[in-house]
């Protein structure tokens, strides 16, 4: 097949380095004379034939910008077979011959629906903040999550060593605890909670009451951070922030950081991972790879069945976790 055209689009959660792979998809298809197009609002632009032709310009100084300049969107029709084949008409008439979906496990699904509907290579690549995708070690957007949860951690340790106080930092990670372990590790927190290991409230409430019992008989007046995966607590984080103020008489505030996770502009882990994935998803178009993603492992690039992606398998480090109980309680 000769490939003349190659459509990108990002869908889902946008995270930082969307942009760093459309430059690298418009630069690596260049490089072999293909066209690009960027389709805009992730599925919606496919059925509404609203697309954009990349030229040169729309790259530059693109690399180190967060979001992304084709915008991100979610699109429930797009779970309809019927509005699918909308989708596959647009291609064929714009004249697309392979289509490139930056996003998570949700717009991989709707990748594997589409490929198995139209006649040409569909590639994902991981864009996700919250690194949930199996069949790679990383996605584009985990690096810059992690930095940035690891800025207010240092930042919140400031004001809570002033007062003595026990702050719970809630972080993204969705039903993954990716970003909770290793903002964690790297923001030298007492305690992380994580949904790969959480059994119940009483259970966790009893293991931090006594890591804070152990930790104030070794450093009278510390304060204590706790770093939370989103969502996880039963019946929401207040409930965690009054038993512990109430069993510790200690002041215990929530900070949430919510949405400046996916902001910002990507780190270099992000660029670099964003720059191979994209090329590389270039070269898999080319090969009439189809229905596979671009994903990561030990630096290099490797091509994955899309359905392995969304197995919901990928473990934790281990290491990592054992690392964290042996480390905690020394900080
Ligand atoms: P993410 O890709 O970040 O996991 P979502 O789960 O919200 O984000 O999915 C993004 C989009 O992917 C959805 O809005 C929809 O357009 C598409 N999608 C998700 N699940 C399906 C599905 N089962 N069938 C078809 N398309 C889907």
């Amino acid at each position: 097949m000769s490939v003349k055209k190659i459509a990108v689009l990002t869908s889902g959660g946008d995270a930082p380095g969307m942009n760093a792979c459309i430059r690298a998809v418009y630069l690596a298809a260049r490089n072999e004379g293909i066209d690009v197009v960027g389709y805009q609002h992730g599925y919606n632009g496919l059925l509404k034939q609203d697309y954009v032709a990349f030229e040169h310009k729309d790259i530059r100084n693109l690399i180190q910008r967060g979001g992304t300049v084709l915008y991100s969107a979610r699109c429930e029709k797009f779970k309809q077979a019927e509005h699918r084949l909308k989708a596959v008409k647009h291609l064929n008439e714009a004249e697309v011959d392979g289509l490139i979906v930056i996003g998570g496990n949700g717009s991989f699904k709707g990748a594997e629906l589409l490929q198995a509907e139209w006649d040409k290579p569909v590639v994902g690549v991981p864009g996700t903040i919250d690194n949930d995708i199996a069949g790679t070690d990383y996605t584009i957007g985990y690096h810059t999550a992690i930095q940035t949860a690891v800025e207010s951690i240092d930042k919140v340790r400031d004001t809570a060593d002033a007062f003595e106080r026990i702050f719970i930092v809630d972080v993204m990670g969705r039903d993954a605890g990716f970003i909770a372990l290793n903002s964690a590790i790297a923001g030298g927190a007492d305690h992380v909670i994580l949904p790969e290991t959480f059994d119940s409230a009483a259970g966790e409430l009893v293991r931090i009451l006594d890591k804070l019992d152990q930790r104030r008989k070794n450093h009278a007046n510390s304060s204590h951070i706790i770093v939370i995966t989103e969502n996880l607590w039963p019946g929401g984080l207040n409930i965690l922030c009054d038993s512990l103020q109430t069993e510790t008489g200690v002041d215990t505030r929530i900070l949430t950081l919510g949405h400046v996770q996916r902001g910002g502009s990507p780190v270099w882990q992000d660029r670099i991972l964003a720059s191979k994935l994209g090329t590389f998803a270039v070269e898999m178009v080319i090969n009439d790879e189809r229905g596979r993603m671009a994903g990561i492992r030990h630096r290099y690039p490797e091509s994955v069945p899309l359905e392995n992606s969304r197995e919901n398998l990928k473990p934790l480090n281990h290491y990592s976790l054992s690392m964290l109980e042996k480390i905690a309680l020394l900080g």
